[in-house]
């Protein structure tokens, strides 16, 4: 294997020629939580390996088998994060965030590190949409994060996802379940995994889990959480539903939805997609009322979630979703001569100071391969100048999908792009006023 030309397993490249379709995602998911009222923070992209450890949690498969660890020249413990919570978490206590207005309303877009076994949807590199909320106890606050991520699926046109919930209780609450599962599981010891059976003391909770096909027959008759929740987790579960019942977000319950994180308490959900095999949890989140005290704070409740973006786009091109295609240049430039090739240099530089999406020659070639190369990169404008147009100081713009020519100066150059840019808005505009209402009531239609 050539280690020069392979990169890392598990991990991928996003190339030019596709990365308006994540560009778009980023930017939906972006603009939809600042409507929440989010606004983003960026953490470094490692931390000192006791904090994921104390947050994510000793016993979770993500600090046990799957961190990039190592020491660093200092002698120092560094992890990459393996996900976005612990190092908002973080931030929000040395930058005494939790002072400001409350709640604290937080999102991210990170790249996350696991040593998993790379399949499709699961990688190595990987990258999440978080977003994180401080300093709330109220149901409706885990409501609004899922409608958050609900309104963020909707947009971007995903179809076929199921919205899961469930309760994981307190830890008061959960003490009894832990015990119970020990009992349950306990019976099947000669039958579990051998990951399960390390579980089985460690962490039972994460035997319901388990994708492998014993474990999770078995994992069908274990008792349900939702059972044993106290009054108090048992009222919170019931009005996020109420919450999310108000607006008219679809849910189903299920308990064996655990979470593969230690902090969360209370609510947890995922969003499921059947379309992209077994990796269909795009989206996973919840409650994690503990983690700032863990981390040496004050008590403070926490929630939020992490969107898996990689899988995301799976999901998408999988059902054909609509990515808005990028913008191609609106006139490409071309010189026939080294004379021409100043002034085209000059006025494209002009052009996009003004803000226009233009090119020009810069590989020296004949006008052949330049005709070639404009269409390529679907220019919409062509103009071509040679010794002829220099003396003259006259250029034809071409339409490239009509053929259509117009004569113009090579100095009004600028005010033509303005003109063929104005009609397009009014077209644009009247098109809408068309579509949505009375047309003469629009001076432009
Ligand atoms: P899974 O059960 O799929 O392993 P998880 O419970 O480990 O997921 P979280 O830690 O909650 O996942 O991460 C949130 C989201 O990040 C997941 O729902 C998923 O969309 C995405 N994700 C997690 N691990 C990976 C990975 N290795 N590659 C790609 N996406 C991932
Ligand atoms: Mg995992």
């Amino acid at each position: 294997m050539n280690l020069l030309t392979k990169a890392v397993r598990g991990t991928q490249d996003i190339l030019p020629r596709d990365s308006y379709k994540i560009r778009y995602v980023e930017k939906t998911v972006m603009e939809i939580a600042e409507n929440f009222g989010f606004k983003e923070i960026r953490t470094p992209v490692f931390e000192h390996t006791e904090l994921f450890a104390r947050s994510v949690g000793d016993t979770t498969d993500v600090v046990q088998k799957e961190m990039y660890t190592f020491e660093d020249k200092g002698g120092r413990s560094i992890t990459l994060r393996p996900e976005g919570t612990a190092g908002v978490a973080r931030a929000v206590l040395e930058n005494g965030l939790l002072g400001d207005a409350a709640p604290l309303r937080a999102s991210y877009i990170t790249s996350c590190y696991r040593y998993e076994k790379p399949q499709a949807g699961r990688l190595r590199e990987f990258h999440q949409f978080g977003v994180e909320m401080f300093g709330t106890a109220s149901p409706a606050a885990d409501a609004e994060v899922i409608c958050l991520a609900k309104s963020i699926i909707d947009t971007l046109g995903l179809e076929n996802i199921s919205l899961q919930i469930n309760s994981i209780g307190c830890p008061k609450c959960r003490a009894r379940y832990l015990e119970a599962l020990r009992e349950y599981f306990g019976q099947y010891k000669d039958r579990l995994c051998e990951t399960c059976l390390g579980r089985l003391e460690r962490n039972p909770m994460r035997i319901l889990d388990c994708k492998s096909e014993v474990c999770s027959e078995i994992a069908k008759g274990a008792p349900a959480m939702t059972d044993f929740l106290c009054d108090e987790c048992w009222e919170h579960f019931k009005k996020v539903q109420a919450f999310l019942d108000a607006a008219g977000v679809y849910y189903t319950v299920n308990t064996s939805i655990v979470r593969g994180l230690d902090y969360y308490t209370k609510t947890v959900f995922e969003f499921v997609s059947d379309d992209i095999g077994s990796q269909g949890t795009v989206c996973g989140g919840g409650r994690y009322d503990g983690l700032i005290e863990e981390l040496g704070g004050p008590a403070t409740c926490g929630l939020g979630f992490g969107m898996g973006l990689e899988r995301i786009l799976l999901v998408m091109e999988n059902q054909g979703c609509d990515f808005p295609q990028p913008d191609s240049p609106m006139i490409y430039l071309a010189p026939m001569t080294e004379s021409a090739a100043l002034e085209c240099f000059s006025a494209v530089k002009t052009l996009r100071d003004e803000g226009f999406y233009a090119q020009t020659d810069v590989c020296g070639r004949g006008l052949k391969a330049q005709m070639k190369y404009a269409n390529k990169i679907g220019a919409q404008y062509v103009a071509v100048v040679g010794e002829e147009e220099l003396a003259s100081g006259k250029i034809k713009l071409k339409d490239m999908e009509s053929g259509a020519e117009k004569e113009i100066n090579m100095a009004d150059i600028l005010d033509a792009l303005y003109d063929i840019s104005y009609d397009r808005t009014i077209g644009h505009l009247t098109e809408v006023a068309e579509k949505f209402g009375d047309p003469d009531k629009f001076p432009f239609a």
